[in-house]
């Protein structure tokens, strides 16, 4: 408790330290979403100055969200020069608001160019600032959003907090038709689920894939994986509970909840959940997560591998993104009470979530493509690249009622039957879960589970805000219209329920069935980045997105450009580590091993002819004849790759190219690669195996 928000400029440390009128002011932005008070930010500054340095920093630095999707940080002293030498420590109302970092060398996809470099970044006071520890330094952190001259949003957060804003306008205007008259805001509310590796860090240190790129491009599986599914919620390693004690201090020093922790599915693999907070803190929160895993992970002499696939073979990482959204008095809107089928606003909210995910299923689906994740989705570990929601048996069955106008009931959740009569009896959820589906309801949640390990969950979270925000609207405009309220909400519930019931899936989507059963309903399967990324580009994209003022079509336009340009980077550094690992590490041990097996042959057979060296001989010819088919493939990758860089006046093409033909000769190098380690003396292979990376911790 003493420790908890520790290095975070929280509420409680602003009323101690503001003045009363300025810590009013400041509150009303905060929970009202007002306009920020100029004369407000130079109070706070200075409070915000104090409090750092008592607590021992030097630097305070704007910390943003670029579009590379970590976080950027330029740290600047407190120091003043003074008259007769010295110094005072000195923080300005304008510095806390604004900083103009330069802009040029992020990504900005042709929105600036390199000589138009001006970027400003501007004070988020809606998420607490924070100091950040790095070798017992600390450093003022103050959350800000980026943004071009010509205020074009260059970062996750502008847009975050955009959609943020037209969620809480559009679901007001349904809550108010339902007669609630004393909710001024609604926020939607994120709990990020974490999943990452721990591999020790002197395999990680002999990794140039790791290094480079965060997952293992070559690597012959272990002769062990996760199928006695013996690591899921496995008693902690005494290493790996000390880091998870490490991390928590950490983290509940920067005011994160962290809550939950357990052993993943794979050997090697970790979850850490908080408990949920307002999108906007909770997105900063998983970065603070994302970082600070990281940096104690090296302090036990470990490394945290946050990449989707950094072992192929195994289950990779992603992150379940709990959504729901309530009022500032409040109440959990996605709450459906005792009997949901009476809970018309429930119904209602429930509907147009069902209806905006089915409208918009390629937003979402495109809200979680990244290059890593293109190696989970649909690939029997992670839901299916196909969106479907997962309501459970009581909402289902209320769904089917809608369907045929008007809700009678709801199904109650049964006793829990063990058959032991000393357990504890108790009445269970009116629900099973089920964990293949991309979208499901929870309780009182939504789970999106499509999200990558590595990714700011900013984007997911904009598409949810945004396309609820637009079927509210839908309903809305609707429903204040009718003449006969309760009339034109069963008409609009019956409809809803009967022209979106294709999105609705509780069977196991992980099966071939389900993808052969979507397409004949007509849901789209996008399965790679590159194409999910021309769904930015669309008419109805830009529509949503410019009547939400949540992006614009330049920012739409920058961000496509940007998807396509980290896709092609990200294969091209592969394909780049590949050749180097295979010209430089992998081609001179199958040679060592090959003169070594030759030599061997030649002084037996001199020593005496009667010694039987078939096995040496064989060896030799597989390996051998190995090696000349891993060169031969070697070169087309080096061929492509050099190919793939010429093609730079369309993006898109350069990009399918990579998909198509890079992507496909890295991974035939990789498979005669991983014959090779087969073969080759242990101590000769140059590299760290499976076996040593996922068991040895
Ligand atoms: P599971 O692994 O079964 O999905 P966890 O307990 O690990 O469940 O994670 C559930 C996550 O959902 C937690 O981060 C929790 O705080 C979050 N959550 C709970 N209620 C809400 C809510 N109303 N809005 C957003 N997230 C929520
Ligand atoms: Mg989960």
């Amino acid at each position: 408790m003493d420790i908890f928000g520790e290095n975070v400029f929280n509420d409680a440390i602003m009323r101690e330290r503001l003045p009363k009128a300025t810590y009013k002011s400041l509150r009303k932005t905060i929970e009202e979403g007002l306009p920020l008070n100029p004369d407000v930010a130079e109070v706070v500054a200075n409070s915000m100055k104090d409090w750092a340095i008592e607590k021992g920093a030097t630097h305070f630095t704007h910390w943003f969200q670029p579009l590379t999707g970590i976080t950027a940080e330029k740290h600047d002293s407190f120091i003043s020069p003074t008259q007769d030498g010295r110094v005072v420590m000195e923080f300005s109302g304008k510095e806390l608001i604004q900083g103009e970092p330069d802009a040029s060398s992020f990504p900005s996809g042709g929105i600036r160019a390199t000589f138009e470099a001006r970027g400003y970044t501007a004070w988020d006071c809606t998420s607490p600032a924070f100091l950040k520890e790095d070798g017992g330094v600390l450093t003022l952190c103050i959350p800000t959003a980026f943004c071009s001259y010509t205020g074009e949003a260059l970062d996750k957060k502008t847009p975050l907090l955009r959609s943020m804003q037209t969620l809480s306008t559009q679901a007001l205007r349904l809550l108010r038709l339902f007669g609630n008259t004393t909710s001024t805001r609604v926020t939607s509310t994120v709990g990020a689920e974490q999943e990452y590796f721990l591999i020790d860090k002197k395999f990680f240190d002999q990794r140039m894939d790791l290094m480079l790129t965060g997952r293992t491009l070559f690597g012959a599986m272990a002769p062990k994986g996760q199928e006695l599914e013996d690591h899921y919620f496995g008693s902690l390693k005494t290493r790996i509970a000390a880091f998870m004690h490490d991390l928590n201090m950490d983290l509940w020093k920067l005011g994160v909840l962290a809550k939950t922790q357990h052993n993943e599915v794979a050997p090697g693999q970790f979850e850490l959940a908080p408990i949920f907070g307002t999108t906007n803190i909770a997105t900063d929160h998983n970065q603070l997560v994302m970082d600070t895993m990281k940096k104690v992970a090296l302090r036990h002499d470990m490394v945290c591998l946050l990449h989707e696939k950094p072992f192929a073979g195994v289950n990779g990482s992603g992150k379940h993104n709990n959504w729901s959204m309530s009022t500032n008095d409040g109440l959990n809107l996605l709450d459906p009470g005792q009997s949901p089928h009476e809970n018309l606003q429930f119904l209602t909210i429930l509907c147009a979530i069902i209806k905006a995910v089915d409208d918009y299923a390629e937003l979402l689906r495109l809200s979680a493509a990244t290059p890593g994740n293109d190696h989970r989705l649909g690939a029997n570990e992670a839901p299916p690249a196909i969106i479907s929601i997962f309501l459970g048996d009581q909402l289902s069955d209320i769904f089917k009622q809608l369907q045929n106008g008007g809700v009678k009931r709801s199904l109650q959740g049964e006793k829990l039957a063990s058959g032991v009569i000393t357990l504890p009896s108790f009445r269970k959820d009116s629900t099973d879960r089920n964990r293949t589906s991309p979208f499901a309801f929870t309780g009182n949640k939504f789970e999106f589970r499509m999200v990558a390990s590595s990714q700011s969950i900013s984007g997911p979270n904009v598409v949810l805000n945004t396309i609820f925000a637009e079927v509210f609207s839908q309903f809305a405009d609707r429903l204040e219209q009718a003449e006969n309220f309760d009339q034109a909400l069963q008409q609009l519930l019956k409809e809803t329920a009967t022209n979106h019931n294709r999105i609705l899936f509780d069977g196991n989507g992980y099966s071939d069935e389900w993808v052969e059963e979507a397409t004949k309903r007509g849901l789209p399967n996008i399965t790679s980045t590159v194409d999910a990324s021309l769904v930015l580009l669309r008419e109805s994209t830009v529509k949503l997105y410019e009547k939400h003022q949540v992006l614009s079509k330049t920012e739409l336009e920058s961000r496509y450009e940007i998807n396509l340009e980290q896709y092609s980077k990200q294969i091209n550094i592969e394909a780049l580590t590949m050749i180097d690992m295979a010209k430089h590490q992998i081609i001179p041990a199958s040679i060592n091993y090959s003169t070594r097996l030759a030599n061997s042959i030649n002084a037996i057979k001199s020593a005496s002819s009667a010694v039987d060296v078939s096995v040496q001989e064989n060896l030799l010819i597989d390996l051998c004849s190995t090696l000349v088919s891993f060169k031969t493939n070697l070169s087309v990758l080096e061929t492509v790759t050099q190919e793939a860089t010429t093609l730079t006046s369309d993006a898109y093409a350069q990009s399918v190219y990579y998909r198509d033909v890079v992507f496909k000769a890295m991974g035939a190098l990789r498979i005669d690669g991983d014959k090779l380690e087969t073969i080759i003396d242990a101590d000769l292979w140059p590299l760290p195996t499976y076996a040593q990376m996922l068991f040895m911790l």
